[in-house]
């Protein structure tokens, strides 16, 4: 049990950063990286050589478990991504920001994408007034974001609001907290991104 509670922070340390997967964990010096930033396993202290694919790769996993997507529903992303009239990887990250459990949890309405999620699968949320419980919904500038009038006491939301209150909420985003919602005031550019990631590895990845 021990070992699969731990199994998240295997996966900072395996990518070598914070990718924020625990919750309120994440913020406290409890973080597996504050304590053992390397890799798990019996050789994780030594430092590998990683190849040009093996560099695109980590890339591409560090991103999909940061936003907790699965491969097909980034290669989804990437597809629209691509279709789009922007650079590749910046909309690609746009996108993967634009996702209902993202925001949320930007907001600081969950204390982690996971939880989030559960919470919308739950119905805890609306979006622009009509209740949304698809975690991969993706918001728009002008939709107002909020806890749902029936969930309004719901102990996990009320806790995640009290604990989180001072996590900045990102410039795109306008959080209103007294009335438990928030509002996409732009989409989301990449200075805006506070995961270290070279996207145009991940192009370069999906485009051999
Ligand atoms: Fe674990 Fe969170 Fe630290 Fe990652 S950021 S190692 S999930 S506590």
């Amino acid at each position: 049990m021990a070992r699969y509670k731990d199994e998240q922070c295997r996966i900072c340390r395996r990518e070598g950063q914070k990718l924020f997967l625990k919750g309120s964990r994440c913020y406290t010096d409890k973080c597996s990286i504050s304590r053992r930033n390397y890799a798990p396993g019996q050789n994780g202290q030594k430092k590998k050589k990683l190849s040009e694919y093996g560099t695109q790769l980590r890339e591409k996993q560090k991103t999909k478990a940061f936003y907790g997507v699965s491969e097909k529903q980034f290669r989804k992303y990437f597809e629209m991504a691509s279709n789009s009239r922007g650079k590749t990887g910046e909309v690609l990250l746009q996108i993967l920001e634009r996702r209902l459990d993202n925001v949320v949890y930007r907001l600081g309405y969950g204390s982690s994408r996971a939880q989030a999620r559960m919470l919308i699968t739950h119905g805890a949320f609306e979006v622009n007034g009509h209740k949304v419980d698809i975690p991969s919904y993706l918001v728009k500038s002008g939709d107002e974001i909020s806890v749902r009038e029936i969930r309004k006491d719901n102990k996990v939301i009320k806790a995640n609001v009290e604990e989180n209150s001072a996590r900045p909420v990102p410039e795109w985003l306008q959080k209103n907290e007294s009335k438990l919602s928030g509002k996409v005031i732009r989409l989301a550019e990449r200075t805006d991104v506070d995961l270290p990631v070279e996207e145009h590895l991940i192009v370069e990845l999906y485009s051999k």
